[in-house]
């Protein structure tokens, strides 16, 4: 069986009960050495065959998973954050079903939430926006033209920007060219939840100097929306004029 599973933003005890079960019963991990924290594998068992996927192709992942299904071993594929967010998993999924080698899927964390943590925010205010976008600068890995980052800052959601610290000037600039005004609130969240994390608050206009200045080019997450600013109306969830399902309105 392989077990793909989310290993949270970083700090080991962010990795969810299930998923820290099954690295203790592993014969095989393979983790995505560039951003998963080590300090989990020393959960794995003796004995345990730990590899890191950071060198390794493909082709070469599935051998080794394939080798490992061949002998009987559990093996679990350890991603950063929630696997779902840009994990690569499904073209490891489609090779493993066309194997016929069982797996199924643990979540984790993501980065995103942990983020969201460490500047103590909520993506969804009501009044600001109900919306938040996941989505990334275009890289060397290209993004659909209707999900243009121009295109999607029209929306003036809450937004949570992956795999583009590296990119943060023309980042903000399509951001900007898009329709967030220059003084948009932002943040840049280097590392959540590791004990090297780094939060720089700002805007749209200055993040990315901010960050420059900082020495912070990869392993950040780039916040934008007015929920990082301070308006925002209360909830009807805990109104106490508010009926739902739960509780009835007390005036
Ligand atoms: N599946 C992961 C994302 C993998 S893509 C998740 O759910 O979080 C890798 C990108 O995720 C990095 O370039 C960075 O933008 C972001 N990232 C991952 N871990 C992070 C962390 N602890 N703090 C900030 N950003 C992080």
């Amino acid at each position: 069986m392989i077990h793909f599973v989310g290993a949270g933003p970083g700090a080991p005890d962010l990795i969810t009960l299930r998923g820290a079960k099954l690295l203790q019963e592993a014969g095989m991990i393979i983790y995505a050495g560039s951003l998963v924290n080590p300090a989990l594998l020393k959960m794995a068992p003796p004995g345990c065959e730990i590899y890191n996927s950071a060198s390794m192709t493909l082709d070469e992942v599935i051998e080794k998973m394939r080798d490992a299904s061949a002998r009987g071993i559990d093996v679990v594929r350890l991603h950063t954050g929630d696997p779902s967010i840009y994990g690569a998993i499904r073209e490891q999924m489609d090779r493993l079903k066309a194997l016929g080698i069982p797996y199924d899927v643990t979540p984790g964390v993501s980065s995103f939430c942990a983020a969201a943590a460490a500047v103590e925010a909520e993506y969804t205010l009501p009044s600001v926006s109900q919306t938040l976008i996941i989505t990334r600068m275009e890289g060397r890995t290209p993004v659909p033209p209707r999900e243009k980052l121009a295109s999607l800052a029209a929306h003036q959601a809450s937004m949570a920007l992956f795999l583009s610290s590296g990119l943060l000037e023309e980042t903000c600039a399509a951001l900007i060219e898009g329709g967030y005004a220059a003084d948009t609130p932002a943040a840049v969240v280097y590392k959540a939840s590791w004990p090297e994390q780094k939060v720089l608050r700002g805007t749209v206009g200055t993040i990315a100097s901010m960050a420059g200045e900082a020495g912070i080019h990869n392993t950040a997450l780039i916040l934008v929306g007015r929920f990082l600013g301070n308006d925002y109306e209360l909830s009807k969830l805990y109104d106490a004029s508010f009926s739902h399902g739960f509780r009835k309105a007390s005036r």
